[in-house]
């Protein structure tokens, strides 16, 4: 099927829809919000056009449809329940040279309707030439999560500054070099991360100067990666993780994520073993201030959310003192990814009314918590970084009045296809390391909500 594609101005145009289930509905609001001056015929009128009614000004009228109906019309929709009919109509229509469209008839009509991406004033259509309405479905899914939500700011902003463009650059090719550059860097970035403001206040300034400084100026992206499985990241991460010219990231990074950033992006490791941290943390600091200072894009990829024992507020601290600019994209931290891959609400309404994120890192061989808000009746523990204190840990619990029947659980390399979820009770959970190869990263999760796992268990039976 070999077609033209369009879009067509049809504010205050006559369009004629014959039907009135749910697809001619959707016709009908398509036509209504393009500005379409719609008559809508049809025999049983639907909830969705009743609801569509008190949206939208359109004429209504339940009779039989009329050759002279025709008449004057500029778009003719054939949505009715009779295949026949739809057809005559059609032909009629372009016999007389009216647009007209055949509901899952494509080619029983002069146009298609495509398959629509909206960010408005930008509109995507997708057509695959009436061969597979699915596919289009699917590839519109897939350039919806591809394309920013605030793109159509972006466009908003250019049609604001259009003509400032056109007095200030009246050459076209300086101009357009103008607009590439003030899209390719932080104006578009401010209004994907929502600071709409911020962006027409940076494009104005850019306008009144020939050399903008802040464009050599770099930028650090402090971006939480989740906790493993790379269809976890957010897509604010990916986009920054594409754009990055150089990427600082640590072990708890997994591989599989580190090959989503940009390849031509310089990778630097920094480490983050146990107390054994291959750049100290003051030094991971000044490294992101200089890679900034130098005008580069950097990335700082972390493991998680980088506010959830990531250290990124220390991160920061160093980049705002030094006029860095900066942004935060959170992750899915490991608490949630592995309670969710394990099958272990955090939270349930017969088991536990509050959760506590703790850290069980050892400092000189001991726990520095406080035990007695950690044994509260319906409240669940979420342990990072505690294996190696799982005695100190059991002992202290106890100690301070939790059951040593309470049920807990490890689980190691959440969300990866590597995950392992051992279950015990916090008596027994000292022995875990005995019994199993336990490796980092491993979470533990304390409470009567580990029960659930039972029930709820369902990675590990869709992982093979
Ligand atoms: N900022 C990170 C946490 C960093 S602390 C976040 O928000 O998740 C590191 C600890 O996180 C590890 O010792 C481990 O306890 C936990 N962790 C991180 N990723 C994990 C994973 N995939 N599975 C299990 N535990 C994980």
């Amino acid at each position: 099927m070999k077609t033209y594609p369009l879009f067509f101005l049809l504010e205050g145009q006559n369009c004629l829809v014959i039907g009135g289930g749910p697809v001619a509905a959707r016709k009908v609001e398509r036509l209504c919000q393009a500005g379409g001056n719609v008559l809508v015929l049809t025999k049983d009128i639907s909830q969705e056009l009743i609801d569509l009614k008190k949206k939208y000004e359109f004429k209504l009228e339940q009779r039989a449809y009329k050759q002279t109906d025709l008449q004057a019309q500029s778009i003719v929709i054939a949505a009715s329940d009779d295949k026949i009919l739809n057809v005559e109509i059609a032909n009629i229509a372009k016999a007389n040279n009216i647009l007209v469209n055949v509901v899952n008839q494509p080619n029983a009509g002069n146009f298609i309707v495509p398959s629509m991406i909206e960010r408005q004033p930008i509109s995507i259509a997708i057509s695959t030439g009436g061969a597979s309405p699915v596919l289009a479905r699917l590839l519109r899914a897939r350039l919806e999560t591809l394309i920013p939500s605030h793109y159509g700011k972006l466009a908003e902003l250019m049609a604001k500054f259009r003509e400032n463009a056109k007095q200030k650059f009246p050459d076209l090719h300086k101009r357009r070099q103008f607009w590439e550059k003030a899209l390719s860097g932080k104006i578009s970035e401010l209004l994907f991360s929502g600071q709409v403001q911020l962006a027409e206040h940076y494009l104005e300034t850019m306008f009144n100067r020939t050399y903008a400084e802040e464009d050599h100026k770099g930028e650090v992206y402090l971006v939480g990666g989740g906790p493993g499985e790379p269809d976890l990241l957010t897509f604010r991460a990916l986009r920054l993780m594409q754009q990055a010219d150089v990427v600082l990231f640590d072990r708890l990074v997994s591989p599989s994520i580190v090959d989503l950033v940009n390849q031509d992006a310089e990778r630097i490791y920094v480490g983050k073993q146990r107390s054994n941290h291959s750049l100290p943390q003051q030094e991971i600091n000044q490294l992101l201030v200089d890679l900034a200072k130098q005008g580069k894009h950097v990335l700082r990829l972390k493991g998680g959310d980088p506010f959830i024992f990531g250290r990124g507020g220390e991160e920061i601290e160093l980049l705002t003192e030094n006029h860095i600019p900066f942004q935060i994209v959170p992750g899915i931290t490991a608490a949630s990814g592995c309670s969710t891959y394990a099958g272990i609400p955090l939270t349930h309404r017969d088991y536990a009314q509050s959760c506590l994120f703790i850290t069980g890192h050892l400092k000189d061989g001991s726990m520095n918590l406080n035990w007695q808000a950690l044994v509260q009746p319906q409240q669940t523990l979420a342990v990072y970084m505690g294996t190696h204190g799982l005695d100190i840990l059991s002992r202290e619990l106890i100690s301070h009045g939790m059951a040593s029947d309470t049920p807990a659980a490890i689980i190691q390399q959440g969300t990866t296809e590597q995950q392992n979820v051992y279950t015990s009770t916090l008596a027994i959970l000292p022995d875990m390391p005995k019994q199993f190869d336990i490796k980092p990263p491993s979470m533990i999760i304390i409470g009567e909500v580990v029960k659930l796992r039972e029930k709820l268990a369902w990675f590990e039976l869709t992982k093979n």
